[in-house]
């Protein structure tokens, strides 16, 4: 049995806009800004005072969603030196966290020069190395630091979870075990203050998950400053909301959520606590529109070869989902020859690349689809375009299309 279609809810500027494009105009991403601003005020009035909403731009760094974004968050989150660049040009005068593994002793210089807000320190190499940076700073500056960990995930958050970054071994963060020799070493660097910790622990992760992940990271963070008898005020419990592609019309319960960290601060009274969501902020505003070039049998199956491909929106072949999308039929043909057609009541989506991965969508219930068509894929506003593999096969790029700008 084939599950009922899930046919997201495609936005009256967006559907106007994938209908009117030329042939040669398609693939586009096609953006609706005002959509994007109206979710992140609303995920912003759903949290409560003393939890600071930053961005994690590499779920999508483009400048126009980064100005969008920019009056509805407090700050940025960057992982790498590329990023810091980025978005201190596209929002100006907004704080940014730098984390990330791997940092260079370039990007780390730069960042101080550049007065990075907040420095998430991932090693105890990269300590000592931020801290012999920061002694050629002028008497007096400091250079604030959260130092991430690597902490054990809650039993019930781990099941759910689609992407571990924690509680196992990876490279993110330090381990637990350091926790002492980090402390101790900030003392040995002065110019550095401890602000507080920092932990990105998993994503995919619903509401009461991430509630148990932040629990389990603030009991941490207590008890090391008990321990040292050092404030750490802040607390960042990192990203990793959510997002559903099985089911569009499933979203992150931010009032849930809200209602849970602020059982946390009021638990807290001098702890900031801060989120950094990258996918749950952007997912919903970006829409891949493309349409039908060939439809054609295979072994009992059917296929609709579209125009594009994963070379442009990999989400699908990088998580393994079949991405949803909406079809446009296009009742105009404007060839002399047969126009190919759908017969069954399936049909398997795939670009055109020469690669059976090429894949954005398995069986989509999309009986008589017909060359010409178009078809409009969802959630397609994060971890989509600049996560793909661009020039495989020398296709030209889709078109970028904004609405609703400011
Ligand atoms: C990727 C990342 C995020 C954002 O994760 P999402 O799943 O997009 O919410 C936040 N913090 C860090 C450190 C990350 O690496």
């Amino acid at each position: 049995m084939t599950p009922p279609p899930v046919v997201p809810p495609l936005t009256g500027a967006v559907r106007e806009r994938a209908a009117y494009l030329a042939s040669d105009d398609l693939p586009a991403y096609v953006y609706d800004l005002a959509e994007l601003r109206a979710h992140a005020a609303a995920v912003r009035a759903a949290l409560p005072e003393r939890v600071e909403l930053y961005y994690a731009a590499k779920a999508n760094p483009e400048p126009e969603i980064l100005a969008a974004l920019a009056p509805h968050v407090d700050g940025f989150e960057v992982s790498s030196g590329g990023e810091l660049a980025h978005v201190r040009k596209a929002v100006r005068n907004r704080p940014l966290a730098f984390g990330g593994p791997g940092k260079t002793p370039a990007e780390l210089a730069t960042a101080l020069d550049l007065g990075v807000e907040r420095f998430h320190v991932e090693s105890e190499y990269e300590l000592r190395m931020l801290g012999h940076l920061a002694a050629r700073l002028a008497p007096g500056r400091t250079v604030p630091v959260l130092l991430r960990f690597n902490l054990p995930v809650p039993g019930a958050a781990l099941e759910g979870s689609s992407l571990a970054m924690g509680g196992r071994p990876t490279p993110f963060g330090l381990d637990p075990t350091q926790a002492d020799n980090a402390v101790r070493l900030l003392a040995d660097h002065p110019q550095l203050e401890l602000r507080g910790l920092h932990a990105h622990l998993a994503s995919g992760l619903d509401a009461a998950a991430q509630l148990a992940v932040a629990g389990e990271v603030v009991a941490f963070a207590v008890a090391l400053a008990a321990r040292y008898g050092v404030a750490l005020p802040e607390v960042n419990v990192g990203g990793g909301m959510n997002v559903d592609y099985t089911d569009p019309g499933v979203r992150f319960d931010w009032t849930a959520y809200g209602e849970g960290l602020a059982r946390l601060t009021a638990a807290h009274p001098s702890l900031l606590l801060r989120i950094e969501p990258g996918r749950a902020l952007t997912a919903y505003c970006g829409w891949y529109a493309t349409e039908v070039l060939d439809v054609k049998p295979s072994h009992g199956e059917e296929f609709a070869v579209l125009r594009g491909g994963t070379h442009h929106l990999r989400t699908p072949a990088t998580k393994g989902h079949d991405q949803p999308c909406t079809v446009l039929p296009v009742d105009r043909w404007p060839h002399p020859w047969p126009r190919p057609a759908a017969r069954q009541d399936h049909i398997t989506l795939t670009g055109q690349l020469c690669t059976p991965k090429d894949v954005l969508a398995r069986r989509v219930p999309a009986g008589g689809l017909r060359a010409g068509d178009r078809v409009v894929f969802a959630l397609a506003g994060a971890y989509a375009w600049n996560i793909s593999h661009h020039d495989f096969l020398m296709h030209p790029r889709p078109g970028f299309h904004f609405l609703g700008g400011a």
